[in-house]
């Protein structure tokens, strides 16, 4: 069999339980749900942070945010000693091209490390919502364009949509209306059908790998917000995962073991055959044996995300909100002390705080958590925004985004 061409697409704001192939009850996804069915489905996947920059340099690195330094949603460079997967893919002898589709994936965050082609959304390229980000149409443009010109060697892309970003935007049905109208209309007739449309002309489908996720999650007013980036309750915090790859990855097959955005990396090094050069917290997602005592790391920080003030995004402070979870229980701490904790079982939508009835748990689970803080570099490496950076124009395509309130 020929090396496959692999797709990595992530797609903003996508829960789970929303998609067909997760929940037999949503029925808006009939083209994503046939090109899940080609893969293993990962019930339990989760993401490192609830909004959009950290989450992607997490998955693209193997490394929690903590230590890729990036911890916001703008002016903080990932840390570059960590290897990417596009640098993976290159070195396994793949063509590799990057379609980010928002402004702040650009290049300025460091995250076009390994990719031959990365394509910036900038004021010179035509766009939605002030210049933040593009609807799928252009950015499938640009993909075809790369395809056409591929040549023989496979091609690893990474396309991250936007599209169901601004569902919130229609006064005219409720949030989880309109989210569910844009996961079918957008998401699934216009994203997914495109993308395999394209494919289809210029390349295989059959001979593609796809590992299809979403940087996070959406509140839609549970705990009492819409949006996302205000807490790691696992509305935010949950996201679909599906890995298909023909001949080594069993296709309509379920894995319902935690699995964790920071998997991804070492799990398609092992499917390509190359080394990893650095040690990742990250393993192998098909290699059960290293599944035992697996835990995963959330943070987010809401004052430093949303208030409009320069300066606490210029000095990052630290996260206000950190969170170690297993299979079972969610430990989530304050930067006020305040601690909560959920038994993921019996309580998956976090409404009963067991904290005060769970101490041995409890005591457990920080004593992780406080292991995991210590261990790591926990690195705040913030390059620190320049005056243009945080220019007018700037705070406007954020406040766009929904990312600043004032
Ligand atoms: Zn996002």
């Amino acid at each position: 069999m020929t090396t496959p061409d692999v797709y990595l697409i992530t797609i903003d704001c996508l829960r789970p339980d929303y998609v067909g192939a997760f929940n037999r009850l949503a029925r808006m996804t009939p083209t994503l749900d046939a090109l899940l069915s080609r893969g293993t489905i990962f019930s339990q996947c989760v993401s490192h942070a609830p909004f959009t920059t950290p989450s992607i340099a997490s998955l693209m690195t193997g490394h929690y945010p903590l230590d890729t330094g990036v911890r916001l949603l703008l002016g903080q460079l990932c840390n570059e000693s960590l290897p990417t997967i596009a640098q993976l893919a290159q070195q396994a002898g793949y063509s590799t091209a990057g379609f980010p589709s928002a402004f702040i994936l650009n290049s300025d965050t460091g995250l076009q490390r390994g990719f031959d082609l990365y394509r910036d959304i900038d004021d010179g390229v035509s766009s939605t919502r002030g210049g933040c980000w593009q609807p799928c149409a252009p950015i499938h443009d640009a993909f075809e364009r790369f395809l056409a010109d591929a040549g023989r060697d496979p091609v690893f892309c990474w396309l991250h949509y936007f599209d169901l970003h601004d569902y919130h935007l229609d006064q005219n049905l409720p949030h989880a209306a309109s989210y569910a109208r844009d996961v079918y209309e957008k998401v699934d007739q216009q994203c997914m059908r495109g993308l395999l449309s394209i494919i289809e002309r210029h390349r295989s489908v059959n001979n593609a790998a796809f590992v299809i996720t979403a940087d996070h999650g959406e509140c839609l007013y549970q705990h009492g917000q819409r949006g996302h980036g205000w807490h790691v309750y696992d509305s935010v915090i949950r996201v679909p995962l599906v890995i298909s790859w023909p001949g080594k990855v069993r296709a309509d097959s379920s894995n319902h073991q935690l699995a964790r955005h920071i998997d991804l990396l070492p799990t398609l090094a092992k499917l390509w055959g190359v080394e990893i050069p650095t040690i990742t917290p990250g393993v192998d997602l098909f290699d059960s044996t290293h599944r035992a005592d697996i835990v995963s790391y959330a943070e987010a920080s809401p004052r430093q995300l949303f208030e409009g003030d320069a300066t606490a995004r210029k000095m990052f402070a630290g996260p206000e909100i950190q969170s170690i979870r297993n299979e079972r229980f969610k430990l989530i701490r304050h930067e006020d002390g305040r601690i909560e904790l959920y038994d993921l079982m019996l309580d998956p939508h976090e409404h009963h705080d067991r904290s005060s009835t769970e101490p041995e748990v409890l005591a457990a689970m920080t004593t992780r958590l406080d292991a995991m803080l210590a261990s790591t570099g926990n690195a705040s490496r913030t390059r620190a925004l320049d005056t243009e950076q945080e220019s007018a124009a700037v705070r406007e395509r954020l406040h766009a985004l929904g990312y600043i309130h004032e």
